[in-house]
């Protein structure tokens, strides 16, 4: 905490360190490639050559910020340092933020950025199942239960070990959708176990070496066992931070909080995921607000 107070104590120092994620190799001007800029007010660069003005937050999610990005910085530091995540409330303490909304608003958008632009698809061995999401009473499946959302939880076999996951929001448990997740999370040529549900197949005819590890299907319940334990973990983080408080049309940007924790859920060093997560925030493009107040994760 001392280390980052004092890194990132001045405004220049958080334009510095975005300038280096954005160009690593020098300065280019978007315009005319020249590599000489001069710095103007704020986060602004001149091109020396033909003096197009650009800022380093430009196409980032924290272009238009009227906010300091110092402000932003210690959000990403909150957000990356708590074990388990952070919830609009206890953000807007500590940053003594004066409207709730405006911390509402920057967690989301964040959490836009734990999605990696490009990320690599799962390969090897995957298993994958489905399981709801909000709700008390266990859903029947192929046909949406009420107050509930159904996830295709994709786990990925290492050695005997749960590796990386990821998490996909699907409207009902039918081929379709159920192919979309896969084809979205698992690379072709690997191996898929799923239970003996019709939806999974055609997964063989879509390039999957497809297999069948068990043949009775349940949704909800019954989950095959690495995914059982990865829900298991999500529905407790998901009450744990939340209280269980989450509206449903925001599951998307929380399903993202988590695979990003879990998926870095080894790397030791705090800094190494702040490092991911400012680092993605200025790859992704810029995160309206109306889009997320309506509930869509990817603009
Ligand atoms: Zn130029």
């Amino acid at each position: 905490m001392l280390e980052f107070e004092e890194r990132f104590r001045t405004e220049e120092a958080c334009v510095e360190y975005l300038f280096h994620l954005r160009w690593p190799e020098g300065f280019q001007c978007p315009r005319c490639g020249h590599g000489k800029a001069w710095p103007m007010r704020r986060d602004l660069y001149r091109c020396v050559r033909c003096r197009f003005e650009t800022s380093v937050t430009a196409g980032t999610i924290f272009q238009d910020t009227k906010k300091p990005l110092r402000l932003w910085f210690r959000a990403i530091w909150h957000l990356t340092s708590q074990k388990y995540g952070a919830n609009a409330l206890g953000l807007q303490r500590v940053l003594d933020l004066g409207c709730y909304q405006t911390a509402w608003t920057w967690l989301h958008k964040l959490r836009c950025a734990m999605v990696r632009p490009g990320r690599d698809r799962l390969s090897g061995t995957a298993q994958v199942d489905e399981a709801y999401i909000g709700g008390k009473k266990p859903g029947k499946r192929g046909r949406g239960a009420e107050g509930k959302a159904l996830v295709v939880v994709i786990v990925e076999i290492k050695e005997g070990n749960i590796g990386r996951i990821r998490l996909k929001r699907v409207q009902d448990a039918s081929g379709p959708s159920l192919e979309g997740a896969v084809k979205e999370g698992v690379g072709p040529g690997s191996t898929v176990h799923t239970d003996g549900w019709e939806g999974y197949g055609r997964l063989s005819e879509l390039g999957y070496a497809h297999e069948v590890v068990r043949k009775e299907a349940a949704v909800g319940k019954n989950l095959l066992p690495k995914v059982n334990r990865v829900v298991a973990l999500l529905k407790r983080w998901l009450l744990g931070t939340y209280q269980g408080g989450i509206h449903l049309s925001h599951l998307d940007y929380y399903l993202d909080e988590f695979t990003f924790r879990f998926n870095r859920r080894t790397s030791r060093s705090r800094g190494k995921l702040f490092y991911r997560l400012v680092e993605q925030a200025v790859a992704i493009d810029p995160v309206p607000g109306h889009n997320i107040r309506k509930g869509f994760a990817n603009p």
